[in-house]
């Protein structure tokens, strides 16, 4: 391809409203246009790589014997409205009404439809199992849309499903589904881990997600991994044997109220009293669905509100605001505790079981009391809500300890179970003639995330570092004058003869400085570059750069192009 005759158009410089390497370097290098706020066109480079990836992609779903099919972007609400999810997902999703005011749908993913297709097409055991996948666009008003292609609330995602006839099929086709993740993802030249994961408003009973491990802000997931087995679950979901055991051995006091003047934070009531957080008990009164409720923690502990939603079951939570904890409590925000609080449920984290001696709210302004027990008070349920922490033990194997990383989710895998199956009526008939509904799996990849991940794990200061695998072009073959006949001749023969052994080939053919077509060469990434000058030609060389490590070899002009793909092949 000519650079000419695409449509590459480079910046110098970043747009003001990109934070991370990964979107500045995809808008400079001409591959993405922002339209509105996550919603982006994929120019010609773009294109290429997205197309790549979902070849590949596609390539390891048939593979692994799923079946390919196209389910409409536009639903009937109806459908969202049986399985519950017009409420839960509410406002992330993009709604409108059709001229006879029926309200419409675009899809965020497609559990209901693909449901309503087994509902009417599967009948008998002897049509499952079965995994029914697509590559398509998906709407979703996130609350933030950022990061460039990361959260949009246009992008494109692998969605695939299956039907099974009871769990143990189901976890056949689950594993089945993680090695084709790892075969993808790997052959997008991109390292990734699996980790356990909240199911999240999709319900069901296990979910895993696929994440590229970065350094950089991109990795907007914690994961926390054993130093010993393989444990790796998203901070969301990990649990933790807590470090610091609490002591308790020591001698029951008895309770004291003292004056705690303006002193509302854990950390100015631990500086005042002179005692460590891990002696504080945190009380947080929150609203579920606007039903309050009050949760103890220890108090260098932070909350993981995931755990509390999943625990009470509730769609919204919401910390009370003050005037409900000055209603509920009788103080003001900083001052609530345990001790005689009554009317709403009290739910704590086990770890304060081991706690002697400790300090709480007296739900009395500027007051709190001093060596309390878990005596002075009555705990309506012990859950686990704290998050995980690095450096805590392994709940797992006992042995090792947490370490955290940051990184990118680029697909995932939900147990579902019958939720979708049993809300809209999906059923077959099993050997023994019985009626069943259909154990279902659900398995997403975000096809525009996984193509900005690579960005994001491969890039240095001057610009893209492509997987070879999915850079839009293989070569990019750079003529420094093109008025020089010798050169564009040299150049010419070489993405000819690059062609005819199968590869793709860009030349910069552009009556540009030769700076602004290595500039230019940099950014946008190809994993090897050709450059033929007046300098070479008259050694009768051109010159071989590895884009990765700018790693130069000059090479005679007659085996170029033999040259250069064993170069790319030792990639
Ligand atoms: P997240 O926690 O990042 O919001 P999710 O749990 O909502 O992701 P799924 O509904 O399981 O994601 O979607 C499957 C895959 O689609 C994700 O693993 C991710 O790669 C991609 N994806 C999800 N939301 C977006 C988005 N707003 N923009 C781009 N890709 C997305
Ligand atoms: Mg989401």
């Amino acid at each position: 391809m000519l650079w000419t005759k695409t449509f590459i158009p480079t910046l110098r410089d970043d747009p003001a409203d990109a934070e991370l390497v990964s979107h500045k370097l995809l808008t400079r290098g001409g591959y993405i246009r922002k339209l509105t706020s996550g919603i982006y066109n994929y120019l010609p480079l773009m294109q290429r790589t997205l197309h790549k990836v979902m070849n590949i992609v596609r390539e390891e779903m048939d593979a692994s014997g799923a079946i390919e099919i196209t389910m409409p972007v536009l639903h009937p609400a109806e459908l969202w409205q049986k399985t519950g999810r017009w409420d839960t997902i509410g406002k992330e999703q993009m709604r409108m009404k059709d001229r006879h005011l029926r309200d419409m749908v675009l899809g965020a993913t497609h559990e209901e439809v693909v449901t309503w297709i087994a509902r009417g097409e599967l009948k008998s055991y002897r049509q499952i199992p079965l995994n029914m996948y697509q590559i398509q666009v998906k709407f979703r008003d996130e609350i933030r849309p950022r990061y460039g292609l990361m959260r949009g609330r246009e992008f494109i995602m692998k969605d695939a499903y299956t039907f099974d006839a009871n769990e143990d099929g189901l976890k056949v086709a689950y594993n089945k589904m993680a090695d084709a993740y790892f075969k993808a993802f790997n052959r997008c030249g991109l390292e990734v881990k699996m980790v356990e994961s909240d199911v999240g408003n999709m319900g069901g009973f296990g979910a895993h997600e696929f994440m590229v491990p970065v350094t950089t802000a991109g990795g907007e997931e914690v994961i926390l991994s054993c130093s010993s087995c393989d444990y790796a679950a998203n901070v969301e979901k990990a649990q933790s044997v807590p470090l610091v055991e609490s002591k308790r051995d020591e001698e029951h006091k008895t309770k004291e109220m003292i004056m705690t003047p303006d002193m509302r934070t854990i950390e100015e009531v631990t500086e005042y009293l002179k005692k460590p957080a891990e002696m504080l008990i945190k009380t947080l009164i929150y609203l579920a669905d606007g039903k309050p409720v009050a949760v103890l923690i220890r108090g260098d502990r932070s909350i993981n509100e995931i755990k509390l939603i999943n625990y009470l079951r509730c769609l919204e939570l919401e910390m009370a605001p003050p005037e409900t904890i000055l209603k509920l409590t009788g103080a003001q925000v900083g001052f609530s505790g345990p001790v005689g609080l009554t009317g709403l449920k009290i739910i704590a984290d086990p770890e304060i079981k081991g706690m002697v001696n400790f300090v709480v709210g007296a739900n009395k302004d500027d007051t709190h009391f001093i060596n309390v027990n878990q005596d002075d008070f009555k705990v309506d349920d012990y859950v686990e809500l704290r998050n995980a922490e690095a450096g805590e033990g392994c709940a797992r194997c006992g042995r090792g300890h947490l370490e955290a990383y940051s990184g990118i989710e680029v697909g995932n895998l939900f147990m579902l179970g019958t939720k979708y199956s049993e809300a809209l009526g999906a059923t077959f008939v099993d050997e023994k003639g019985e009626e069943k509904p259909f154990v279902m799996g659900s398995y997403g990849i975000g096809i525009t995330r996984t193509a900005q991940s690579a960005v994001e794990a491969f890039h240095d200061d001057k610009g893209i570092i492509w997987p070879k695998q999915i850079a839009p072009y293989d070569f990019h073959v750079i003529p420094l004058f093109m008025d020089n006949d010798q050169q564009r001749e040299v150049a010419f023969q070489i993405r000819d003869d690059l062609e005819d052994a199968g590869y793709s080939v860009l030349i910069d053919d552009r009556d540009e400085r030769p700076g602004v077509k290595f500039n230019d060469a940099d950014l946008i990434g190809m994993p090897i570059r050709i450059a033929i000058g007046d300098r070479g030609l008259k050694e009768g060389v051109i010159e071989i750069i590895r884009r990765k490590d700018m790693q130069m070899e000059k090479v005679p002009v007659d085996q170029g192009a033999t040259r250069a793909i064993e170069i790319w092949k030792e990639l």
